[in-house]
């Protein structure tokens, strides 16, 4: 069986991901492979697939207990035999899984990494017939990395136990450094290396000028009400200071943050894992047990620290591929605030990163470049579109105006008080305050003093920041930093180059990238269905389904089990679990609203075949052609794999583009009159009354199409 057949038997997908085709291959071939793959990139199919296309056991190691139950759930939905090993199972468990191993019934062993420093366990698996040990999580084996675990240095001695099985190695964190020492510590042979690019695609990006934090969270959750998310804060305190609101206006949010009970914080994330709940605010210790695919967004109240601790937690949103929003919402007070901590660190290199960090952060949110572009360049890879298209720079959210006229009056007040004063005093000059310090060094007598009145304060001090990232003014390193003027700022001040400034436009937009047609009523009944299901079966829903499979769903409205595997993500097992229980939920809704279903089904479910997706365009084109030639509703069905009805949405939509047709070529002249006296006689124009109406004897397509005809008639 080729990896495709088996990607689409097992999978239900068409296509694999970027890299995930090469690993497999790799696998399959005996080799070791070390890939750093983004969230969301599609790292466990790497291993699951060939696991499933092996003889013999494959082990997977993965460092959180609590996320192992999860995944092996996840993998025997899609029809895989995979079971775990930890410390959380009885005796009695743990003799079940023995014994499968022992009957060589287990394909994906599911342990964690201290297992195989237990006595005994390296020799139970060299009693197996092995196919390859993947390890998840790989930079927690190095000590350069950010989330090292002396636990996973047991690992080491795979490679010389096992000189034959090949090993995997995933991460989604790895500097260069740390990939060199998994690499080496793992003892790799010349392993198939993948890097995969960190951009994430169906991730949009948007940055927020905070003002009313809470008021603009819950304007959010209103526009976005079915979807989950998270709201990251910094703090204990805002974190249920949030949540309190949001609960307050009838948002159903729970916190998690690290003050909450071990109990607490596991059922909110559960809740969350289930659906149960569609908003958690949290402190960044909500993060690592989070293998939910179908988070919508995640916005961050606070700012981040660093781009790194950014791009982790906006890459929980969208990891099944669908459109996700990340919003973060900014002010210079906090940039302000994680100083004032930075500044409190003593180690002196331990300070300068820290710094270095908080200024790349600042600047992403600050810069008028392209988010994504900003966020790539971070992790040292350069994006080559001049638009990404999904952040709010691209899509012309924000933009520059001119504000040379305003950074000469504030770039004038520093140079006239000899560049001795900070940004609050600058500021006040400017706006013309009263101050006692103002009074103190007779600054109400400058020139610029209340220059700009007009605006206040702290659109000044905006202006500051602005100058201060651009770099026309300087700001001293001292414990009472003082503004001076730069040389870009001198050539602005001189009216030499023109100063601009980045500006949010009035009505701030929550994009969301296009994800075509569906019926968005049929997709929130599937997800009841999933739910109900998930509950029944004690899972996370996700697991049963991914929201894009579900979305598929509502768009091509399958009908039986043969079109349903067709859709992204049905495979074999679930289609055979699963199948019986959406196809009733889509069938019952398809009765209930023909027209809408009809509607839908203009984007044509093949009966057999490859699903391939063709411009619109050309699927009428081949119907036009066929009609043409004389060929019957039924005949063109036939001949095209296409459901009649399918054909019937063709030439209506034929129609109204002006085609004109014969209509005896369709359908019989008694019949048509018939059909035309019951839309007559109900004054109507709805498919479902006249269908009624006949009691049986008008098919839904026929009716379809002599209003075609009709409507054609009436011109
Ligand atoms: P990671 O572990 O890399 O974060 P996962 O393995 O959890 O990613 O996969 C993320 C999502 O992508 C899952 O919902 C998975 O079903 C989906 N996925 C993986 N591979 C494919 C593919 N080839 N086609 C479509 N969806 C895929
Ligand atoms: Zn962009």
């Amino acid at each position: 069986m080729s990896v495709y057949d088996a990607l689409k038997r097992v999978f239900g997908f068409d296509d694999f991901r970027p890299n995930q085709r090469g690993i497999v291959e790799a696998l399959l071939g005996g080799r070791d492979v070390f890939a750093v793959m983004p969230t969301g990139g599609g790292k466990s199919l790497c291993y699951q697939l060939p696991a499933h296309m092996l003889d013999g056991l494959c082990v997977v190691v993965s460092p959180l207990i609590s996320l192992m139950k999860d995944q092996v759930d996840a993998a025997k939905a899609t029809g895989l035999s995979a079971e775990f090993l930890n410390s959380s199972q009885g005796a009695v468990e743990r003799r079940r899984v023995q014994g499968l191993l022992e009957n060589h019934q287990i394909d994906l062993l599911y342990v964690s990494p201290e297992r195989f420093a237990m006595p005994g366990f390296i020799a139970v698996l060299k009693s197996l017939k092995m196919a390859f040990v993947a390890i998840d999580e790989a930079h927690c084996i190095s000590e350069w990395g950010h989330d090292f675990r002396p636990d996973y240095l047991a690992l080491s001695q795979i490679s010389a136990h096992f000189p034959k099985v090949a090993i995997a190695a995933f991460t989604a964190t790895a500097t260069e450094r740390v990939q060199r020492d998994i690499v080496e510590k793992l003892g790799l042979r010349s392993p198939h290396m993948v890097r995969a690019s960190f951009d994430r695609p169906n991730l949009f990006y948007q940055v927020v000028l905070k003002e009313n934090l809470n008021r603009q969270l819950l304007r959010f959750l209103r526009d976005h009400p079915n979807d989950s998310g998270i709201i990251y804060r910094t703090t204990r305190k805002s974190v249920e200071a949030t949540a309190e609101f949001l609960q307050e206006q009838g948002i159903r949010a729970l916190p998690y943050h690290a003050g909450l009970s071990d109990a607490e914080r596991k059922l909110h994330q559960e809740q969350f894992n289930r659906d149960e709940v569609n908003v958690v605010v949290a402190t960044i210790a909500f993060g690592m047990g989070i293998d939910k695919s179908n988070v919508r967004f995640v916005l961050h109240g606070d700012l981040p620290k660093n781009v790194e601790g950014y791009y982790q937690e906006t890459g929980r949103a969208g990891r099944d591929g669908e459109p996700a929003h990340c919003g973060l919402y900014f002010s210079q007070g906090d940039a302000v605030k994680i100083r004032y901590f930075i500044d409190q660190i003593e180690e002196p290199h331990e300070q300068k990163i820290a710094l270095e960090q908080l200024n790349h952060m600042v600047r992403l949110a600050k810069s008028n470049v392209c988010r994504r572009k900003s966020i790539l360049a971070y992790f040292g890879e350069q994006y080559s579109l001049p638009d990404c298209g999904a952040c709010d720079v691209c899509c012309g959210e924000v933009e520059r105006i001119d504000a040379t006229e305003d950074a000469q009056k504030i770039m004038s007040a520093i140079y006239r008080t000899g560049g001795k004063f900070g940004a609050v005093h600058i500021a006040d000059i400017v706006a013309g305050a009263d101050t006692q310090r103002i009074r103190q060094f007779h600054h109400d007598e400058l020139k610029t003093y209340g220059a700009g009145r007009d605006r206040d304060k702290r659109y000044w001090r905006r202006m500051i920041d602005d100058l201060l990232m651009q770099g026309c003014i300087v700001q001293s390193d001292d414990q009472y930093p003082v503004l001076q003027l730069a040389e870009k700022g001198m050539e602005v001040l001189k009216g030499r180059k023109p100063f601009k400034m980045l500006r949010q436009k009035e009505s701030v937009r929550t994009v969301t990238v296009d994800v075509g047609d569906y019926s968005v009523r049929l997709f929130n009944e599937l997800r009841a269905e999933r739910l109900r299901l998930a509950r029944e079966q004690g899972v996370p829903p996700f697991v049963i389904f991914s929201d894009r499979t579900l979305r598929e769903m509502a768009r091509y409205f399958p009908t039986e089990e043969s079109t349903l595997r067709m859709i992204s993500g049905v495979g074999e097992a679930k289609a055979a679990q699963f199948g019986a229980a959406f196809l009733a939920v889509i069938g019952t809704y398809r009765e209930a609203h023909l027209e809408e279903a009809e509607e839908m089904s203009v984007l044509q479910v093949p009966v057999e075949g490859p699903k391939k997706k063709k411009p619109k365009g050309a699927t009428y084109l081949e119907t036009l052609e066929l009609a043409r030639r004389g060929l019957s509703v039924e005949e063109m069905a036939a001949e095209r794999n296409l459901v009649p009805g399918t054909i019937v949405a063709h030439i209506e939509k034929l129609m109204e583009q002006g085609e004109r047709f014969d209509v005896d070529q369709f359908i019989d002249p008694k019949k048509r009159h018939e059909i035309e006296a019951l839309f007559v006689r109900h004054t109507t124009d709805a498919l479902s009354i006249v269908v009624e109406a006949s009691q049986g004897r008008i098919s839904y397509e026929e009716a379809r199409l002599v209003r075609a005809f009709m409507a054609q008639d009436a011109f």
